[in-house]
């Protein structure tokens, strides 16, 4: 085999203008937080201090929120078209800067730039033209009577795909009627500290969109305040849990899209090269930063050895390293602490008897980096085969019927997503009816639409995002 290599083809970071030290964005104006203190955001493919957010407190969260009562006041008294012309602004100026948001990203979180500039930039200017076009809409598509916005919606959201968290809960919030209080992750605030100042640009009324970043405690703060009318958010079940039980006996709405351990299964009748690429892109997309990756491969028994064999070499032709680097298919892990826990439990999937392959490839000295990794010969009772690994793992299950395959892939506690292939339309219909999953791609994966909803099953959460039902999520039945 030829062994070609790549010259580096790096994308310049001159466009982003990084600043030293960032405000949040509250009631239209930038502000420093008032408690005086911050955190600092790196880079994870060098681990070089790239600014400075701010660490808000209660007492931030508390002018944010009312801000946003004040700018759902205004966002009221307009008409549902200058709302949609607001929201075509945003998707407008969003396709402008997306260069400068997609290097941002990659910087601050570590995917790969054409991950950032091919994915997630198209994908945040698509759901805010779709949710522009549906503002002006709702009354003929719902009586108007029955369902009114919440008011402030306090959303919190993770750090795998900063700004398309962002435009998945501010799209439809705003669209709908509401104003918001976001928070993004820690580890990857900067594009939605940008994003504020786009909103700024746009002549954006003051308070309908507020920015603070922060940690955790910031995100209680929002999820416990007295004038919150509801929560949207995405991240873990742990903490998902947490917030079901902070708003318990309260009239607070509230939509989880959590963590997920979705199913691939091919069938042995199944176009087995289209099947390994959508394999390799249903776990190493995002560096399998992906709440409905294709992190469990169900392989039929009669398949597996020859299906192991081609994916392995398929594996080994992914390329590792900068983020900003074209060709690169596999950026850094997020952060030290994901790369900790991603490594903990492969090692136990090691420990347990699991087989496991790793690439072979140079990693660079610094920075957050995992291997591409595949474990065979693994039972279903082990960790790496129940637990929301959430970094490049794959783990292979094996079975016999199509009976079993569905009783393998409903054997988790979370339902988000799953994947089938076969040639067979009927065999389709017959596995998707009965996957207990929000999404079911069929020989594809990782597809996205801002017209098509997403959200899960059991533990992976409730509620949708995108489409009519997204738009659901945040209106409230006035009876
Ligand atoms: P996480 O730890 O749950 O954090 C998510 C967000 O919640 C972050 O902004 C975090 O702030 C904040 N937070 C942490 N503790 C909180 C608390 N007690 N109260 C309120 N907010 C709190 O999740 P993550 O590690 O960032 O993200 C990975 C998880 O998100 C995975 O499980 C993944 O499957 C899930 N996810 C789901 C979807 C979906 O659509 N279903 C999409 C993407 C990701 P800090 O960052 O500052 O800690
Ligand atoms: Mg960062």
């Amino acid at each position: 085999m030829v062994n070609w290599k790549y010259s580096e083809s790096i994308e310049s970071s001159e466009i982003v203008n990084i600043k030293k030290k960032y405000q949040n964005y509250i009631g239209g104006k930038f502000v420093d937080p008032s408690s005086k203190k911050y955190l600092n955001t790196v880079s994870p493919s060098t681990e070089e201090i790239l600014s400075k957010i701010p660490l808000s407190n209660q007492k931030d969260i508390d002018s944010a929120v009312k801000a946003a009562k004040t700018g759902f006041e205004k966002w009221s008294s307009i008409t549902p078209q200058e709302r949609s012309q607001y929201l075509f602004k945003i998707a407008r100026l969003i396709q402008e800067r997306s260069r400068e948001f997609a290097v941002l990203e990659s910087i601050d979180g570590g995917k790969p730039i054409k991950e950032s500039r091919d994915f997630d930039l198209p994908q945040v200017a698509a759901n805010f033209f779709y949710f522009a076009g549906w503002a002006d809409k709702l009354d003929i598509s719902w009586s108007a009577k029955e369902l009114k916005p919440y008011g402030v919606v306090g959303q919190i959201i993770p750090w795998n795909f900063p700004l398309l968290m962002l435009a998945w809960k501010i799209a439809p919030a705003l669209a709908t009627g509401n104003t918001v209080v976001l928070k993004p992750a820690e580890t990857t605030s900067l594009t939605a500290l940008h994003f504020a100042e786009l909103c700024h640009d746009a002549g954006l009324p003051a308070g309908v969109v507020n920015i603070v970043s922060g940690d955790g405690s910031t995100g209680a703060n929002i999820v416990n305040h007295k004038d919150i009318n509801k929560i949207a958010f995405t991240g873990s079940t742990h903490v998902g849990k947490l917030i079901q039980k902070s708003l318990a006996g309260r009239d607070v709405g509230l939509t989880l899209e959590l963590g997920g351990k979705a199913a691939n299964i091919v069938y042995e009748d199944a176009a087995i090269d289209q099947a390994v690429e959508g394999v390799v892109n249903g776990i190493f997309f995002n560096q399998g930063h992906v709440c409905c990756a294709g992190s469990r491969l169900l392989l039929q028994e009669s398949i597996h050895d020859q299906f192991i064999k081609k994916l392995e070499k398929r594996m080994q032709t992914l390329r590792v390293g900068n983020p900003l680097d074209k060709n690169t298919d596999i950026g850094a892990i997020n952060s030290k602490e994901q790369l900790d826990k991603i490594t903990s439990l492969v090692n136990e999937g090691v420990s347990d008897g699991g087989d496991l392959f790793q690439i072979e490839c140079e990693l660079p000295g610094n920075g957050f980096w995992f291997r591409p990794s595949l474990f065979t010969n693994v039972q279903p009772s082990y960790s790496i085969a129940r637990e929301e690994i959430f970094g490049p793992v794959l783990t292979t299950l094996t079975f016999r019927t199509p009976e079993e395959a569905i009783e393998i892939a409903n054997n988790t506690e979370y339902g988000l997503s799953a994947g089938v292939w076969t040639e067979k339309g009927s065999k389709i219909l017959w596995t998707a009816d009965r996957l207990e999953a929000g999404v079911v791609w069929a020989n594809t994966f990782n597809k996205f639409d801002p017209s098509s909803p997403f959200g899960g099953y059991k533990e992976s959460g409730f509620g949708r995002e995108g489409g009519r039902h997204g738009l659901l999520s945040y209106l409230k039945a006035s009876l």
